[in-house]
């Protein structure tokens, strides 16, 4: 048996660190609590203090206008730029967020955007959907085995015919997650086409939040991660169990889930920790 996917890495350059702000806080009015834990703490960790430095824009009179938001979410984004700087970040994606044009640039838009401010993405592309939109236009029902796609003689002509040129003949979750964990990433980020891991697959109001090895691992016994969620979480507790810091599975239909999920402490999907 085997899996085809087409798959291959970017590393996405990063303009320089030199351009970067001062590793201090300036702003008088933003406290940031740092934490050794990559667990996500149950309640926002930056808090912008109201009292501290009064803005004469508070005040139903002068409502905020589009420029100072986007420069008050800019200076509240410096912990998260502080924390991550120069730290390599795998990004797996495909499924949905990969067919949506937008969605694509959207995508592109984030990893250029955490490359300037100096963290070092990496991205990792699989080619399910391509493959499956071929195999569907001559008549081949795509055929998967634990979320993998079994390969005969008749798709590997088209998955060959799909993935010419640089391209590996595994599933690109498995990819990303040892291309993580040779490169020491801090983190693994599978973008897919729903919410993150679901305790219930048919309840997308369901997701697990977070959860660690332990907590994967049963979720495997229990049979509730099937199809293409298994190489998934395998992937992530491999990553998990070479160092890779935390490993999150999260929705490539919003936009912006990747800078969402790496620039907030709540985050979006399901975050796994060791
Ligand atoms: P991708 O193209 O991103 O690799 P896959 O189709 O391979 O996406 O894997 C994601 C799919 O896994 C989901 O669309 C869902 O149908 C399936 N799945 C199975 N079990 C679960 C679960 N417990 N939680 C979430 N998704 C699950
Ligand atoms: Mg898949």
């Amino acid at each position: 048996m085997a899996a085809a996917t087409k798959t291959f890495f970017t590393p996405v350059p990063s303009p320089g660190a030199e351009t970067l702000i001062p590793p201090t806080l300036k702003s008088p009015n933003l406290h940031y609590i740092p934490h050794s834990s990559a667990k996500r703490l149950p309640s926002l960790t930056i808090r912008a203090s109201a009292a501290a430095v009064p803005s004469p824009s508070d005040g139903a009179s002068h409502p905020k206008s589009p420029e100072q938001f986007r420069v008050e979410i800019l200076s509240e984004s410096l912990p998260y730029i502080q924390r991550f700087r120069g730290k390599t970040i795998v990004v797996k994606y495909g499924g949905a967020a990969m067919k949506d044009p937008k969605l694509k640039a959207s995508v592109v838009s984030d990893l250029v955007l955490l490359s300037c401010v100096g963290l070092r993405p990496i991205l990792v592309h699989g080619g399910g959907p391509e493959i499956n939109r071929w195999l569907k236009q001559l008549n081949i029902e795509p055929l998967f085995h634990e979320g993998l796609r079994v390969t005969d003689a008749e798709t590997m002509e088209i998955v060959s015919m799909v993935l010419i040129g640089k391209s590996y003949n595994i599933n690109a979750d498995t990819v990303a997650g040892e291309l993580a964990a040779s490169l020491g990433a801090e983190k693994l980020i599978l973008l897919t086409d729903v919410a993150g891991i679901l305790e219930d697959r048919d309840d997308p109001n369901s997701l697990v939040k977070e959860t660690d090895i332990e907590g994967v691992k049963k979720l495997i016994a229990e049979k509730k991660v099937a199809g293409g969620m298994i190489p998934k979480v395998n992937c992530c507790l491999r990553a998990i169990e070479q160092g890779v810091r935390t490993a999150s599975i999260i929705d490539g239909r919003v936009q912006h889930s990747l800078l969402h999920e790496i620039m907030s402490e709540e985050g979006l999907g399901t975050m796994i920790t060791a």
